[in-house]
């Protein structure tokens, strides 16, 4: 196959913010367990996961399976207007999964559909288009779900539904956690701030905070302990929201439990889902408390939302997870590469943090001067890794980290080896 002809006729057939990984893009033809090749026959051991969305890796028996049985059924569609045995189960493991007490479900097609659908649920309930938000969260590429995106690429486009505040408590190079600073202290100033701000915003009062319990796009940043347990009386006393954004921290990703905000003592009132639940296909969601899901009236749903195919296959995968208790193994393999990649570069200049929480971690590089953002060496890193045999993908606000998250299925043998692999191409890079 002609692979320079084809990344041409990409290049010209997309706009140009549909950018591509590498100067020379990868072309994959063949994916296998945590395996993917490329069409010149060249493995790579996958620490991407398209952004997190394959936690189960590719080519998975049991997904096939379910997907197969639902074919033979002839149907590949179907009405919302219907009724289907498989969407009501997965609604009730859901339901029953989030944690939320008296919840319902309504599924989406796309992460950012969800964050759009709880965020119209929110303020329909709170009958409030007021929305808080934390600095440098993402929450994906819909009219809504953009607008309470925190990274400054973002916010300078200035259109937005919402009337958005922008809360401290997210990523933060030199006031956060990453910074060193004392958490304690930090979540009180930060707890503080929130107050402020929705003080500042009485006039029309607040519908609901959104937040990622780990922020995978800013590049792996947790919130610091405690942070959530600080906000949240702040918010009862107003009636304000919660909203759990878990479409990248969801499914165990985080390491120890099925959701990223159960590191936290506090409860979301709504809980957003996507990416890894179809083990590869479609699908998003939102669970949420049944008053606040009644807030809308009549049929607000996609027509391809929780469609027989991703239902079948986010059952498969969902038992996947449980059968392999896969949270258990995102924190046992997490904590060996944050400690092994720790071990292995911290004391190179290049690298400021190596942070993150159970297989959602990240490299933050500086530039040569320590104070600026090392979005070149993160490129060339990246780069390295590929050569090194392993596919990253690059995060932070100014796509100056590297993001790794590979699928919840990696074995040991794979973490050390791609955990050498990066490291050495790190230590390349900073020669
Ligand atoms: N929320 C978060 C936290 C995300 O990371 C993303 C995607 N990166 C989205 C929402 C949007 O999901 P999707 O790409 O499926 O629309």
């Amino acid at each position: 196959m002609d692979d320079e002809g084809l990344i041409e006729r990409h290049r010209k057939q997309f706009p140009s913010w549909m950018s591509t990984f590498y100067e020379r893009p990868l072309v994959p033809t063949r994916g296998s367990g945590n395996i993917l090749t490329d069409a010149s026959g060249e493995s790579y051991l996958d620490f991407y996961s398209a952004v997190s969305a394959n936690i189960l890796g590719y080519d998975v028996p049991e997904i096939w399976e379910a997907v197969r049985e639902q074919l033979r059924s002839g149907i590949v569609h179907l009405s919302p207007f219907y009724v289907s045995r498989r969407r009501v189960e997965l609604a009730e493991r859901l339901a029953e999964l989030s944690g939320i007490p008296d919840a319902v479900v309504s599924f989406t097609v796309s992460g950012s559909e969800a964050v759009d659908l709880a965020l119209f649920l929110a303020t329909l309930y709170r009958r409030s288009s007021h929305v808080l938000a934390l600095r440098h969260g993402f929450h994906g590429t819909t009219f809504g779900a953009m607008a309470v995106t925190g990274d400054r690429r973002w916010v300078g486009m200035g259109l937005s539904p919402f009337q958005v505040g922008y809360a401290r408590g997210g990523y933060d190079r030199h006031h956060g956690p990453s910074a060193g600073l004392d958490d304690a202290a930090y979540v009180r100033a930060c707890a503080q701030d929130l107050a402020e701000l929705i003080g500042a915003g009485t006039a029309d009062r607040v519908a609901a905070l959104i937040v990622e319990p780990v922020q995978g796009v800013a590049g792996a940043a947790p919130l610091a302990p405690g942070l959530l347990e600080a906000y949240r009386p702040i918010l009862q006393r107003e009636g304000i929201l919660l909203i759990s954004d878990e479409v990248q921290t969801g499914w165990g990703r985080t390491g120890g439990h099925l959701w990223g905000y159960q590191h936290h003592d506090v409860v979301p009132d709504l809980l957003v889902f996507g990416k890894g639940l179809g083990g590869g296909f479609p699908i998003g969601g939102v669970v949420a408390r049944r008053e606040i899901m009644e807030a809308m009236t009549g049929m607000r749903v996609s027509a391809t939302s929780g469609d027989p195919l991703p239902v079948a296959a986010a059952l498969a995968t969902l038992d996947h997870v449980q059968a392999h208790d896969l949270p258990a193994n995102a924190g046992r393999l997490g904590s060996l590469l944050l400690d092994g990649l720790r071990e292995r570069i911290f004391d190179t200049a290049i690298v400021a943090d190596v942070r993150g929480r159970g297989l959602l971690l990240a490299i933050e590089f500086t530039g040569p001067d320590r104070d600026s953002a090392g979005s070149e060496i993160a490129v060339r890193v990246q780069e390295g890794c590929r050569r090194n045999g392993v596919l990253v993908g690059l995060g932070g606000a100014e796509e100056h980290c590297l993001s790794l998250m590979p699928p919840l299925t990696l074995t040991e043998a794979q973490a050390r080896e791609g955990m050498e692999a990066i490291a050495s191409a790190v230590r390349e890079a900073d020669r």
